[in-house]
């Protein structure tokens, strides 16, 4: 590998400097509207996961080609703010919504927010206390969890009951119960997610079908029709040898199971965060020094789980490739970052180059997602620069951080 898009990496190490993120325009774009133009004819909204990339220059070319946001704190709704996102393009997910947090989004650019995804009787609760005194309707979609098994990490599995995620049907029906004459509460909605990285459609059908089955249940117990079914985040990627399903046998699934009529007068809400920037982002990093032992040889670089957690976390696996480099002999070597953690590596026993030398460049493949919105100041390492590439032009979107601003928020004694 040598370019994203038409620009050369060492290029941009050498004027931005590394670790350095960096992601294609087209390619985020591309994904986007695949999945957008997979779901026609059916009325929907995708909301692009802020999680996983919530750089503010990222949401902006995704909030022009009309995607929403899904937010999950305070910090992303006011990232969406900064973005330009209208109020009625944002849901709003997570289990625990502090009260300031859902008074923001209650009065966010005066309109408020499309859908807040509810977890808990409890949120109910004070979602319609807090809209009550601010003379206002807080629109609702319950998060339902399906007790499913989505067949991924356990850490990003979400849909089975011992997870702490969404409302089990009792607590569903109690819910809908409660608050279908409130004034200031209504529930327009169902929403799933299940968990990320998912490999398989099966574990989505189960669960879309799921939702199928509750809508009209639902509507029966309200006296009304639904006007959101979200189901929740996208399929995974190919980080290594998985198959996952392409967009299409992912859009083809939802055509095919609400695409008969019983979809009525609602839409579809998507949240896809992976699906949409994996793809578009590597980590451009350095290498420090090489060192051999009689079994390993270990690669340090100047990137680290600081910059890409995911390793340490998941144990996940990212193809690290040699930069400009003919891949002559190759050999295997553990590819690790300086900060002082046994977990902080990025790869293990990867064949690379036996050339790799102090100073070459190394792509870490499939970053754009949970890479940088993950990242820490851990070892008081200056959070690294992003960059987005579009053709031949490459912008800054975020400056590297410096050792100044690692202490700016400290002063005191
Ligand atoms: C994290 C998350 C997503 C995005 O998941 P991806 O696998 O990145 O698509 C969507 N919805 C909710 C509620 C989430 O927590």
């Amino acid at each position: 590998m040598t370019k994203i898009e038409s620009v050369l990496l060492e290029s941009l190490a050498k004027k931005y400097g590394t670790p350095l993120y960096i992601y294609s325009k087209n390619s985020l774009e591309n994904s986007f509207l695949t999945l957008s133009k997979g779901l026609l004819p059916l009325p929907h909204l995708i909301c692009f996961a802020v999680k996983a990339n919530s750089n503010i220059s990222i949401l902006k070319v995704l909030n022009r080609l009309g995607a929403g946001m899904d937010i999950v704190s305070g910090g992303e709704l006011y990232r969406c703010e900064k973005a330009g996102v209208a109020g009625e393009r944002i849901v709003f997910s997570g289990i625990g919504k502090t009260k300031e947090e859902i008074e923001y989004a209650l009065g966010y650019r005066k309109t408020g927010i499309f859908s807040f995804n509810a977890e808990s009787l409890g949120e109910l609760e004070l979602l319609e206390e807090l809209a009550r005194k601010k003379n206002k309707i807080a629109n609702v979609s319950l998060r339902f969890n399906p007790d499913i098994d989505a067949k991924t990490h356990p850490y990003v599995s979400t849909g089975l009951e011992q997870n702490k995620f969404g409302l089990a049907e009792e607590e569903v029906f109690q819910a809908l119960k409660k608050f279908k004459n409130s004034k200031s509460l209504r529930v327009r909605g169902v929403s799933v997610h299940i968990g990320s990285q998912i490999t398989t459609l099966s574990p989505l059908r189960d669960a879309f079908k799921i939702v199928k089955l509750l809508k009209p249940k639902f509507e029966k117990t309200l006296g009304y029709p639904l006007s959101v079914l979200d189901l929740g985040g996208g399929v995974g990627i190919k980080y290594k040898n998985e198959t996952p399903p392409s967009i299409e046998d992912y859009t083809d699934l939802i055509k095919k199971i609400f695409g008969d009529g019983s979809l009525g007068s609602a839409k579809i809400v998507l949240e896809p965060g992976r699906l949409l920037s994996a793809r578009a982002g590597v980590l451009l990093s350095r290498v420090l020094y090489k060192k051999s032992r009689r079994k390993h040889d270990f690669l340090v670089t100047d990137a680290a789980m600081t910059e890409l957690l995911r390793p340490a976390l998941y144990e996940s696996f990212h193809e690290i490739v040699a930069v400009g480099k003919k891949s002559s002999s190759l050999k295997k070597m553990d590819v690790v970052g300086p900060v002082c953690e046994t977990a902080d590596f990025l790869g293990k026993s990867r064949n690379l180059p036996s050339s790799l030398k102090t100073g070459d460049l190394v792509a870490i493949l499939n970053s754009g997602a949970y890479g940088m919105s993950m990242s820490s100041n851990y070892n008081s390492r200056p959070r690294v620069a992003e960059v987005l590439v579009s053709g031949k032009n490459a912008k800054l979107i975020r400056q590297r951080e410096t050792y100044a601003q690692l202490t700016e928020l400290e002063e005191g004694l």
